[in-house]
């Protein structure tokens, strides 16, 4: 399943999406309903030790990057 998470620009709320055909337009911060959220590219951030890590762009998995992560098994 293509679940993605993303990070509003207003809120700084991150979530989970499911997006289906690369689509994100139409999707919102669940909190304060904004749409301008950013999909993060990686995942391994927030699945490292359970812990938000904020991260201003960078990816803290390398092999995050290209979609597939043998490390955090996406
Ligand atoms: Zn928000």
């Amino acid at each position: 399943m293509p679940i993605y998470e993303f990070t509003c620009d207003k809120c700084g709320e991150t979530f989970e999406e499911l997006v289906l055909g690369g689509r994100i337009e139409g999707i919102k911060c669940p909190k304060c309903g904004s749409t301008e959220v950013k999909k993060l590219m990686s995942a391994c951030a927030f699945k490292s030790g359970g812990k938000f890590v904020s991260s201003s762009g960078g990816s803290a998995c390398a092999g995050c990057a290209g979609g597939t992560c043998s490390t955090c098994g996406r």
